[in-house]
Protein backbone atom coordinates (compact mmCIF):
# COMPACT_ATOMS: atom_id res chain seq x y z
CA UNK A 1 0.00 0.00 0.00
CA UNK A 2 1.16 3.64 -0.77
CA UNK A 3 1.67 6.33 2.00
CA UNK A 4 -1.24 7.88 0.23
CA UNK A 5 -3.32 5.23 0.02
CA UNK A 6 -2.82 4.88 3.99
CA UNK A 7 -3.46 8.89 4.52
CA UNK A 8 -6.30 8.24 2.22
CA UNK A 9 -8.03 5.47 4.04
CA UNK A 10 -7.18 7.21 7.72
CA UNK A 11 -8.93 10.77 6.47
CA UNK A 12 -11.94 8.44 5.43
CA UNK A 13 -11.37 6.05 9.04
CA UNK A 14 -11.68 9.89 10.81
CA UNK A 15 -15.12 11.17 8.95
CA UNK A 16 -16.84 7.22 9.56
CA UNK A 17 -15.55 7.14 13.64
CA UNK A 18 -18.89 7.75 15.09
CA UNK A 19 -20.23 5.67 17.82
CA UNK A 20 -23.09 3.30 16.95
CA UNK A 21 -23.76 4.78 13.16
CA UNK A 22 -26.66 7.39 13.40
CA UNK A 23 -29.17 4.74 12.42
CA UNK A 24 -28.26 2.30 15.19
CA UNK A 25 -27.98 5.12 17.83
CA UNK A 26 -31.73 6.24 16.46
CA UNK A 27 -32.95 2.75 17.44
CA UNK A 28 -32.16 2.07 21.01
CA UNK A 29 -34.94 5.50 22.17
CA UNK A 30 -37.75 3.62 20.37
CA UNK A 31 -37.14 0.52 21.64
CA UNK A 32 -36.30 1.83 25.27
CA UNK A 33 -39.70 3.60 25.80
CA UNK A 34 -41.58 0.27 25.12
CA UNK A 35 -39.67 -1.46 27.94
CA UNK A 36 -40.82 1.52 30.53
CA UNK A 37 -43.62 1.10 32.81
CA UNK A 38 -46.93 2.71 32.14
CA UNK A 39 -46.17 5.75 33.98
CA UNK A 40 -43.32 7.11 31.66
CA UNK A 41 -44.05 5.44 28.91
CA UNK A 42 -47.05 8.32 27.46
CA UNK A 43 -44.70 10.54 27.96
CA UNK A 44 -41.84 9.42 26.05
CA UNK A 45 -44.07 8.08 23.45
CA UNK A 46 -44.70 11.77 22.88
CA UNK A 47 -41.68 12.99 22.76
CA UNK A 48 -39.97 10.09 20.87
CA UNK A 49 -39.44 11.58 17.42
CA UNK A 50 -36.97 14.28 19.22
CA UNK A 51 -35.22 11.54 21.21
CA UNK A 52 -34.24 9.56 18.03
CA UNK A 53 -33.65 12.66 16.52
CA UNK A 54 -30.97 14.27 19.60
CA UNK A 55 -30.17 10.74 20.30
CA UNK A 56 -27.24 11.67 17.72
CA UNK A 57 -26.43 15.04 18.92
CA UNK A 58 -23.65 14.54 21.19
CA UNK A 59 -21.65 12.59 17.90
CA UNK A 60 -22.48 15.85 16.07
CA UNK A 61 -21.48 17.76 18.77
CA UNK A 62 -17.77 16.56 17.81
CA UNK A 63 -17.62 18.98 14.95
CA UNK A 64 -17.82 21.97 17.08
CA UNK A 65 -16.71 21.35 20.68
CA UNK A 66 -12.93 20.15 21.00
CA UNK A 67 -13.89 18.56 24.19
CA UNK A 68 -16.33 16.01 23.25
CA UNK A 69 -14.43 13.46 21.74
CA UNK A 70 -13.00 11.25 24.44
CA UNK A 71 -16.48 11.35 26.33
CA UNK A 72 -17.67 8.72 23.80
CA UNK A 73 -14.74 6.16 24.15
CA UNK A 74 -12.51 4.28 26.86
CA UNK A 75 -9.25 3.32 25.56
CA UNK A 76 -8.61 0.59 28.46
CA UNK A 77 -5.29 -1.66 26.56
CA UNK A 78 -3.25 1.83 27.55
CA UNK A 79 -3.78 1.63 31.19
CA UNK A 80 -3.09 -2.14 31.54
CA UNK A 81 -3.48 -5.92 31.71
CA UNK A 82 -7.13 -6.54 32.47
CA UNK A 83 -7.64 -2.45 32.74
CA UNK A 84 -11.68 -2.50 32.99
CA UNK A 85 -11.34 -4.63 35.90
CA UNK A 86 -9.46 -2.94 37.76
CA UNK A 87 -9.31 0.49 36.98
CA UNK A 88 -10.90 2.62 39.88
CA UNK A 89 -14.47 3.56 38.92
CA UNK A 90 -15.26 6.99 40.41
CA UNK A 91 -13.61 10.19 39.04
CA UNK A 92 -11.97 10.95 41.70
CA UNK A 93 -10.37 7.62 42.65
CA UNK A 94 -9.37 7.66 39.10
CA UNK A 95 -7.87 10.63 38.83
CA UNK A 96 -5.56 10.21 41.67
CA UNK A 97 -4.38 6.78 40.39
CA UNK A 98 -3.76 8.30 36.68
CA UNK A 99 -3.42 12.27 35.56
CA UNK A 100 -6.55 13.61 34.43
CA UNK A 101 -4.86 14.65 31.16
CA UNK A 102 -4.33 11.15 30.32
CA UNK A 103 -8.07 10.05 31.20
CA UNK A 104 -9.17 12.93 29.15
CA UNK A 105 -6.87 11.62 25.99
CA UNK A 106 -7.89 8.12 26.47
CA UNK A 107 -11.43 8.20 27.27
CA UNK A 108 -13.85 9.35 29.80
CA UNK A 109 -16.96 7.38 28.61
CA UNK A 110 -17.74 5.82 32.06
CA UNK A 111 -17.72 8.98 33.84
CA UNK A 112 -19.72 11.00 31.20
CA UNK A 113 -22.92 8.36 32.14
CA UNK A 114 -22.24 9.22 35.20
CA UNK A 115 -22.62 12.93 34.50
CA UNK A 116 -25.26 12.59 32.38
CA UNK A 117 -27.38 10.40 34.53
CA UNK A 118 -26.86 12.55 37.76
CA UNK A 119 -27.95 15.63 35.25
CA UNK A 120 -31.47 13.78 34.35
CA UNK A 121 -32.17 12.81 37.93
CA UNK A 122 -32.00 16.57 38.39
CA UNK A 123 -34.03 17.71 35.48
CA UNK A 124 -36.75 14.59 36.20
CA UNK A 125 -36.96 16.26 40.06
CA UNK A 126 -37.24 19.96 38.11
CA UNK A 127 -40.31 18.63 36.50
CA UNK A 128 -38.73 20.49 33.51
CA UNK A 129 -39.84 18.72 30.39
CA UNK A 130 -36.66 20.38 27.77
CA UNK A 131 -34.37 18.97 30.42
CA UNK A 132 -35.76 15.26 30.31
CA UNK A 133 -35.58 15.07 27.29
CA UNK A 134 -32.18 16.60 26.49
CA UNK A 135 -30.73 14.82 29.18
CA UNK A 136 -32.70 11.18 28.34
CA UNK A 137 -31.49 12.10 24.89
CA UNK A 138 -27.48 12.20 26.28
CA UNK A 139 -27.74 9.15 28.54
CA UNK A 140 -29.06 7.25 25.58
CA UNK A 141 -25.89 8.43 23.37
CA UNK A 142 -23.39 7.52 25.91
CA UNK A 143 -24.45 4.42 27.15
CA UNK A 144 -25.60 3.28 23.33
CA UNK A 145 -21.60 3.65 22.92
CA UNK A 146 -20.83 2.02 25.71
CA UNK A 147 -22.18 -1.36 24.08
CA UNK A 148 -19.45 -0.88 20.99
CA UNK A 149 -16.58 -2.97 21.49
CA UNK A 150 -14.59 -0.47 19.63
CA UNK A 151 -14.99 2.07 22.07
CA UNK A 152 -13.14 0.67 24.83
CA UNK A 153 -10.25 -0.45 22.48
CA UNK A 154 -6.85 1.27 21.88
CA UNK A 155 -7.04 -0.07 18.53
CA UNK A 156 -10.34 1.69 18.41
CA UNK A 157 -10.61 1.27 14.39
CA UNK A 158 -7.68 -1.65 13.53
CA UNK A 159 -5.18 1.01 12.76
CA UNK A 160 -2.60 -1.36 14.57
CA UNK A 161 -3.37 -4.53 12.90
CA UNK A 162 -3.58 -3.62 9.33
CA UNK A 163 -7.42 -3.42 9.72
CA UNK A 164 -9.14 0.25 9.37
CA UNK A 165 -12.56 0.92 8.49
CA UNK A 166 -13.68 -2.17 10.70
CA UNK A 167 -15.13 0.25 12.90
CA UNK A 168 -17.68 2.04 10.67
CA UNK A 169 -18.36 -1.66 9.16
CA UNK A 170 -18.90 -2.96 12.51
CA UNK A 171 -21.45 -0.31 13.78
CA UNK A 172 -22.94 1.31 10.94
CA UNK A 173 -22.35 -1.03 7.86
CA UNK A 174 -23.46 -4.37 9.70
CA UNK A 175 -27.19 -2.58 11.27
CA UNK A 176 -27.92 -0.94 7.85
CA UNK A 177 -27.40 -4.15 5.89
CA UNK A 178 -28.83 -6.65 8.40
CA UNK A 179 -31.83 -4.85 10.01
CA UNK A 180 -34.55 -6.54 8.10
CA UNK A 181 -33.21 -9.53 9.64
CA UNK A 182 -33.20 -8.17 13.41
CA UNK A 183 -35.27 -9.70 16.33
CA UNK A 184 -36.23 -5.93 17.48
CA UNK A 185 -39.45 -7.60 19.84
CA UNK A 186 -36.68 -9.07 22.71
CA UNK A 187 -39.12 -8.25 25.81
CA UNK A 188 -37.74 -6.24 28.63
CA UNK A 189 -39.31 -4.18 31.44
CA UNK A 190 -36.90 -1.07 33.00
CA UNK A 191 -34.86 -2.54 36.08
CA UNK A 192 -34.13 -0.10 38.55
CA UNK A 193 -29.97 0.17 38.74
CA UNK A 194 -28.79 0.15 42.27
CA UNK A 195 -25.44 1.28 41.37
CA UNK A 196 -25.53 3.20 38.11
CA UNK A 197 -21.85 4.74 38.63
CA UNK A 198 -21.06 0.67 38.91
CA UNK A 199 -23.22 -0.23 36.47
CA UNK A 200 -21.73 1.56 33.20
CA UNK A 201 -18.46 -0.34 34.31
CA UNK A 202 -19.95 -4.20 34.30
CA UNK A 203 -21.35 -2.92 30.96
CA UNK A 204 -18.09 -1.68 29.77
CA UNK A 205 -16.48 -5.14 30.85
CA UNK A 206 -19.65 -7.45 28.71
CA UNK A 207 -18.68 -4.74 25.96
CA UNK A 208 -14.71 -5.18 26.12
CA UNK A 209 -14.82 -9.07 26.04
CA UNK A 210 -16.14 -8.83 22.53
CA UNK A 211 -12.94 -6.36 21.24
CA UNK A 212 -11.08 -9.92 20.26
CA UNK A 213 -13.16 -11.66 18.23
CA UNK A 214 -14.66 -8.37 16.78
CA UNK A 215 -11.01 -8.22 15.11
CA UNK A 216 -10.54 -12.20 14.59
CA UNK A 217 -13.59 -12.49 12.70
CA UNK A 218 -12.50 -9.92 10.13
CA UNK A 219 -8.94 -11.88 10.30
CA UNK A 220 -11.06 -15.03 9.32
CA UNK A 221 -13.42 -13.61 6.47
CA UNK A 222 -10.19 -12.12 4.82
CA UNK A 223 -8.68 -15.67 4.66
CA UNK A 224 -11.43 -16.77 1.79
CA UNK A 225 -12.06 -12.97 0.34
CA UNK A 226 -9.03 -11.59 -2.16
CA UNK A 227 -8.47 -7.47 -1.03
CA UNK A 228 -10.42 -6.61 -4.67
CA UNK A 229 -13.45 -8.33 -3.09
CA UNK A 230 -13.14 -7.00 0.11
CA UNK A 231 -12.40 -3.68 -0.44
CA UNK A 232 -14.08 -1.08 -2.71
CA UNK A 233 -12.16 2.21 -3.90
CA UNK A 234 -14.26 5.37 -4.42
CA UNK A 235 -12.22 8.96 -5.20
CA UNK A 236 -13.65 12.07 -3.41
CA UNK A 237 -12.04 15.69 -3.99
CA UNK A 238 -9.31 13.81 -5.92
CA UNK A 239 -8.49 11.14 -2.76
CA UNK A 240 -8.93 7.79 -2.86
CA UNK A 241 -11.08 6.23 -0.07
CA UNK A 242 -11.16 2.24 0.62
CA UNK A 243 -14.47 0.79 1.82
CA UNK A 244 -15.65 -2.66 2.96
CA UNK A 245 -17.42 -3.98 0.23
CA UNK A 246 -21.25 -5.51 1.01
CA UNK A 247 -20.07 -8.67 0.04
CA UNK A 248 -17.04 -8.90 2.64
CA UNK A 249 -19.82 -7.11 5.33
CA UNK A 250 -22.19 -10.02 5.02
CA UNK A 251 -19.40 -12.72 5.32
CA UNK A 252 -18.04 -10.65 8.54
CA UNK A 253 -21.82 -10.53 10.05
CA UNK A 254 -22.41 -13.86 9.59
CA UNK A 255 -19.19 -14.78 11.88
CA UNK A 256 -20.60 -12.56 13.99
CA UNK A 257 -23.77 -13.99 13.93
CA UNK A 258 -26.28 -12.13 16.62
CA UNK A 259 -23.43 -9.61 18.10
CA UNK A 260 -24.51 -6.69 16.62
CA UNK A 261 -28.04 -7.20 16.98
CA UNK A 262 -27.77 -8.33 20.74
CA UNK A 263 -25.30 -5.19 21.59
CA UNK A 264 -28.32 -3.26 19.54
CA UNK A 265 -30.68 -4.72 22.39
CA UNK A 266 -28.80 -4.68 25.00
CA UNK A 267 -28.22 -0.91 24.78
CA UNK A 268 -31.91 -0.54 24.26
CA UNK A 269 -32.53 -2.37 27.58
CA UNK A 270 -29.62 -0.60 29.48
CA UNK A 271 -30.95 2.96 28.20
CA UNK A 272 -34.43 1.98 29.71
CA UNK A 273 -33.06 0.75 32.94
CA UNK A 274 -30.99 4.17 33.48
CA UNK A 275 -33.78 6.03 32.33
CA UNK A 276 -36.28 4.62 34.70
CA UNK A 277 -33.63 4.65 37.64
CA UNK A 278 -32.91 8.41 37.35
CA UNK A 279 -37.10 8.75 37.20
CA UNK A 280 -37.02 6.94 40.34
CA UNK A 281 -34.60 8.38 42.27
CA UNK A 282 -35.99 11.98 41.41
CA UNK A 283 -38.66 10.53 43.51
CA UNK A 284 -41.40 9.62 40.54
CA UNK A 285 -42.67 12.91 39.23
CA UNK A 286 -45.87 12.59 37.67
CA UNK A 287 -44.99 12.94 34.15
CA UNK A 288 -48.42 13.14 33.14
CA UNK A 289 -48.80 16.53 35.10
CA UNK A 290 -45.54 17.84 32.72
CA UNK A 291 -47.49 16.86 29.48
CA UNK A 292 -51.13 14.82 29.76
CA UNK A 293 -51.53 12.33 26.84
CA UNK A 294 -54.10 12.41 24.76
CA UNK A 295 -56.28 9.50 23.58
CA UNK A 296 -55.15 9.68 20.34
CA UNK A 297 -51.36 9.08 21.42
CA UNK A 298 -52.47 6.30 23.50
CA UNK A 299 -53.97 4.64 20.81
CA UNK A 300 -50.85 4.93 18.43
CA UNK A 301 -48.53 3.94 21.19
CA UNK A 302 -50.75 0.45 21.73
CA UNK A 303 -50.64 0.51 17.42
CA UNK A 304 -46.92 0.46 17.61
CA UNK A 305 -46.47 -1.18 20.48
CA UNK A 306 -48.33 -4.42 18.64
CA UNK A 307 -46.36 -4.04 15.63
CA UNK A 308 -43.27 -4.05 17.93
CA UNK A 309 -44.39 -7.36 19.67
CA UNK A 310 -44.82 -8.81 16.10
CA UNK A 311 -41.51 -7.49 15.02
CA UNK A 312 -43.06 -5.46 12.26
CA UNK A 313 -41.90 -1.75 13.39
CA UNK A 314 -39.33 -1.97 9.95
CA UNK A 315 -42.09 -3.71 7.50
CA UNK A 316 -45.04 -1.52 8.74
CA UNK A 317 -42.95 1.94 8.27
CA UNK A 318 -42.98 2.36 12.35
CA UNK A 319 -39.00 2.40 12.85
CA UNK A 320 -37.94 5.56 13.77
CA UNK A 321 -34.48 5.66 12.69
CA UNK A 322 -35.37 4.69 9.37
CA UNK A 323 -37.73 7.97 8.89
CA UNK A 324 -35.01 10.27 11.15
CA UNK A 325 -32.46 9.14 8.52
CA UNK A 326 -30.65 11.84 6.83
ZN1 LIG B 1 -20.75 8.65 20.39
Amino acid sequence: MTRLYRYAISVFALFALGSWGFFAHRISPQLATYYLPKKMQPFFFANLDKLVYDSVRPDVRRNTDPKEAPRHFIDFEVFGDSAAWKMPEKWEDATRKYPADTLYKYGTLPWRVQEMQLKLTEAFRQQQKDSILYYAAEVCHYVGDAHVPLHTSYNYDGQLTNQRGIHALWESMLPELDIAEYRLNHKHKARYITDPQHHIWEILRNTHVLVQGVFAEERKASESIPDSVKYRTQIRNGKNYQYYTPVFARSYSKRLADEVQHQLVATAEAVSDYWYTCWVNAGKPDLSAIQAPSESLRADLKKEKKAWRKNELLAKGLLRARKGER
